[in-house]
């Protein structure tokens, strides 16, 4: 099946889809917007945009404490919505979906919680040079608060994890095993069932990051069998500011709760001490961010609305197109070119920096990101300061793709 034909596929129509998303319809630098910048967020359709402005227009009040219409309103949208993730999750108990701010928050709250409670002196974290940095400075913290030892298994020139590697590194210490499914600078996609597998023979848990994930294909936290998975709102068509951390049930339970405050407890006395309250709640203190809830749950919605499968061979005929054009010139060097990869296309241009690259797209209304990607050691295991990376998403069309690899041209002519 070519390219043009995935375009003109019934099934899938990128254009329309694209047409509920009115951020992409305006000119920047006089030119037709270019969003390839979507491994760091991904636009909002207008359901989104909508559930959250109904939000505040008809239904806003705090959750879980009031005896009113409103308060009743906004709790039930906010819990539909926690109901709406498990869903989205393959099945699991809305008890297991805890909301934070976003992935960050949720690895920092098993490693605050779980870590520091289940981790000791010699205990060993297993890592890899492909994490983001928030996959990383957490589990670096709570290593250097109990003794643990991280450990970091290498990736293959062409973006690939060894996995050979990472094998031979998982033994009898290995406590916990944190690894992203996807990797936002190389679009690798990991293969997390097997490690799933092989670290639970072997009494390790394990920490799926699902942030550039979630937004490509389907998952199912249950057949994964993965202890936490974790994923922002805003990668996946959602408002920023919120996140989730699947967890199963029986390690949530044991865990601690790692802030204290309202809707956490069960009761509160200086004499008699505090009992904190059940799954999910006890692991969320604090007013949450309704409004940013309840817009991630319209964008699991709408995202069920669609053929995910049509979707994502869209994405894959994007990126062959682009990495066609991209394999053909003499003067880049990709980096990632792991087969199976999601849509992220990472390069360097010769004889320029990536941030000039950047600029010079970014003046042809192109926006690209250029960097580390917050994954500095990989940088470090490539010998690079950053790369462009192109970023696709389902509402990019063929015609962006011909207008970027056009906009190469021109930055060529600047340098
Ligand atoms: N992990 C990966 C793989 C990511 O791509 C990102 C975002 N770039 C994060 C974690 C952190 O996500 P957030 O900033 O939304 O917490």
């Amino acid at each position: 099946m070519s390219a043009r034909s995935v375009a003109a596929s019934p099934e899938f129509d990128p254009r329309a889809v694209r047409a509920e998303f009115p951020i992409l319809d305006q000119l920047v630098e006089g030119k037709p917007l270019v969003y390839l910048d979507n491994a760091a967020s991904t636009q909002k359709p207008e359901a989104v945009i909508e559930a959250i402005a109904h939000y505040y227009r008809h239904d806003h009040s705090n959750v879980h404490r009031g005896a009113h219409a409103l308060a009743d309103r906004a709790t039930a949208a906010f819990e539909q919505a926690r109901s709406d993730v498990a869903a989205f999750l393959g099945g699991a108990k809305r008890e297991e979906i805890i909301f934070t701010r976003g992935t960050t928050e949720s690895i920092n709250l098993v490693a605050n919680s779980w870590g520091r409670t289940q981790l000791g002196p010699g205990d060993e974290i297993l890592l890899t040079e492909m994490e983001h940095h928030a996959n990383i400075v957490p589990w670096q913290m709570v290593a250097e608060a109990t003794g643990a030892v991280i450990r970091v298994a290498p990736v293959l020139d062409n973006g690939e994890l060894d996995f050979v590697a990472w094998t031979a590194l998982l033994g009898e210490r290995t406590r916990l095993v944190a690894m992203t499914e996807v990797s936002n600078t190389l679009g690798t996609v990991n293969p997390v069932a097997e490690v799933v597998q092989r670290a639970h023979a072997v009494g390790a848990v394990v920490l799926i990051d699902g942030a550039q994930a979630v937004n490509h294909f389907p998952v199912d936290v249950l057949a994964l069998e993965a202890d936490f998975y974790v994923f922002s709102g805003h990668k996946l068509f959602g408002p920023t500011g919120v996140g989730v951390l699947y967890g199963r049930e029986a390690l949530l339970e044991a865990m601690p709760p790692w802030q204290g405050g309202g809707e956490m407890i069960e009761r509160v006395s200086f004499s008699a001490g505090t009992t904190y309250t059940g799954l999910p709640w006890k692991f969320e203190a604090g007013t949450p961010h309704i409004a940013g809830v309840i817009g991630l749950g319209a964008a699991i919605r709408w995202l069920d609305g669609l053929d995910r499968a049509a979707a994502a061979r869209h994405e894959q005929a994007l990126l062959e197109r682009v990495d066609t054009a991209l394999a053909g010139m003499s003067d880049v060097t990709r980096v990632g070119v792991a087969p199976g990869k999601v849509a992220v296309a990472s390069f360097l241009l010769a004889g320029s920096h990536p941030s000039d690259v950047g600029m010079l797209l970014d003046q042809q209304g192109m926006a690209v990101r250029t960097g580390h990607h917050c994954t500095m050691p990989l940088m470090d295991r490539y010998g690079i300061p950053g790369t462009v990376r192109a970023s696709f998403s389902l509402y990019n069309t063929f015609d962006e793709v011909d207008r970027f690899i056009e906009g190469l041209d021109k930055v060529r002519s600047f340098l």
